[in-house]
């Protein structure tokens, strides 16, 4: 199970029954979106600049905000796709483990991170039942903190390396593209 990926669930699918509602899990290793621009949400993850990252999610947070005040947002568009509300309680999630992740590679030599099921959070977590005002603020939080943490990165820390326990290999910079492509492609998932 690769973590931290794009919530592609396909509508219809046979997933496992430990998935309520048939969500399918993602096992796909999301990692070759670093290598060519992904074809559903148009970013290219290689291009991303460091620099640039803490801007682009501040520049997300009132989109998510918005699309957590729909009326709909509690809603399943289809069977085996994630509500808004579930997507933003992923990226909160998001948020606050590549927060985490990156603290970790500045203060540390190649560390391994913690193995993240995202799937296995969405379900133990509770995503379909949380408050969508709740998770907007949690959300508008947490995207604060990870933003603010790569405006402190300075250039000579941008090869620093991490690893994921699944074996995948990462640098600030690759988690740099890596992360903003999850959270800029659950925003082309909710149409925000
Ligand atoms: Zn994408």
């Amino acid at each position: 199970m690769s973590d931290s990926t794009p919530h592609g669930a396909a509508p219809g699918g046979d997933g496992p029954q430990a998935w309520p509602d048939d969500i399918v899990p993602d096992t796909k290793d999301w990692t070759w979106v670093l290598e060519r621009p992904c074809p559903e949400c148009g970013f290219a993850a290689a291009d991303v600049d460091v620099a640039e990252v803490g801007d682009a999610v501040r520049e997300t947070l009132p989109r998510w905000r918005a699309a957590l005040a729909r009326t709909d947002a509690t809603a399943r568009p289809a069977p085996g796709v994630w509500s808004v509300l579930e997507y933003a309680a992923h990226v909160r999630d998001v948020f606050r483990v590549f927060d985490d992740r990156l603290a970790l590679m500045l203060a540390e030599d190649d560390p391994q991170f913690e193995n993240w099921d995202q799937d296995a959070a969405a379900v133990a977590d509770g995503y379909a039942d949380q408050d969508p005002r709740v998770v907007a603020t949690e959300l508008a939080e947490a995207g604060e903190a990870v933003a603010a943490r790569f405006d402190g990165v300075t250039p000579d820390q941008h090869e620093r390396p991490g690893r994921r326990s699944n074996g995948s290999v990462f640098t600030v910079r690759t988690l740099a593209g890596y992360f903003l492509h999850d959270v800029v492609h659950h925003l082309h998932d909710v149409r925000a």
